[in-house]
């Protein structure tokens, strides 16, 4: 079942760069994509056009079968509350703790809600606290986000997007600041989220390395445009 499609999607930027061209893609349900390219490639703004972080200039994307070209408001909050994001640079609040961090991510995607700390509810919290437990980071619940190291980081991103229990996770680059052993814990974890959770995954990476091992389907991008979309096996090293 098809979760995300792009139907000839073009993304040309304001000062004419050409981002995406005619792209046609389409990830289904449960899917775990790796996509690849060098530096300038199009990943990001593949990712950002899927969340509608920014408009595209040509083409219709569909999340779970309906259009998000055009949502706006309260229906385009909708979408993105079922797309978690991950960056290359966590995006945590530094000076917060661990679970604050986790519990204003699920806030965030349901702004209705209350948004004091000490009015979060139990519930509220007992999901952050699943959610790190998760990724084995529920020793850290009050340690201040930057007192952790970036793996740790990466792992409580996770959790933060996992609390929010999306059926997308995009992750722009997870791994791009982290060593190498860490970085594999980062990608078993979003491998986690979707072989036990079914959660839909995306990963941006440029380690060709990481995208043979944790690539169930690999992308590889070129010039705004997939030159390559199949299992990482039959690729070569220059996608
Ligand atoms: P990747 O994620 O693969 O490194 P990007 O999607 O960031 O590649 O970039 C694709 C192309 O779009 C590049 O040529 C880049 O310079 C350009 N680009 C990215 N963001 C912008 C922007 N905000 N304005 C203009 N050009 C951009
Ligand atoms: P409150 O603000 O309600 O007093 P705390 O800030 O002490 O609660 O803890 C927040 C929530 O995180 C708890 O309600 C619980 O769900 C969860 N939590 C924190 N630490 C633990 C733990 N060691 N074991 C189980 N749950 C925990």
């Amino acid at each position: 079942k098809p979760m995300i499609e792009l139907k000839n999607v073009t993304k040309v930027y304001d000062n004419g760069t050409v981002g995406l061209k005619n792209i046609n893609l389409t990830i289904n349900k449960g899917d775990f994509v790796v996509v690849v390219g060098l530096s300038g490639a199009g990943k990001s703004t593949l990712l950002r056009a899927i969340n509608r972080l920014h408009d595209v200039s040509e083409g219709d994307i569909l999340i779970d079968g309906e259009s998000i070209t055009n949502a706006r408001g309260k229906n385009l909050r909708l979408i993105r509350r079922n797309i978690g994001m991950i960056f290359q640079s966590f995006n945590l609040v530094k000076r917060s703790s661990v679970l604050r961090n986790v519990l204003t991510g699920r806030v965030a995607y349901y702004p209705s809600w209350k948004s004091t700390f000490n009015l979060f509810s139990k519930e509220d919290k007992q999901k952050a606290y699943e959610a790190l437990q998760r990724v084995d980071m529920a020793n850290k619940v009050y340690a201040r986000a930057d007192e952790l190291s970036g793996g740790q980081q990466q792992r409580v991103a996770i959790a933060r997007v996992l609390a929010q229990n999306p059926k997308i996770i995009l992750a722009d680059e997870p791994t791009a600041s982290l060593d190498p052993k860490t970085s594999r814990r980062v990608m078993q974890d979003l491998k986690m989220l979707n072989e036990e959770l079914g959660m839909t995954v995306i990963a941006n990476l440029h380690s060709v390395e990481l995208a043979r091992e944790f690539g169930k389907r690999v992308i590889g991008v070129r010039a705004g445009e997939v030159v390559y979309d199949g299992l990482m096996e039959e690729t070569s090293q220059e996608v």
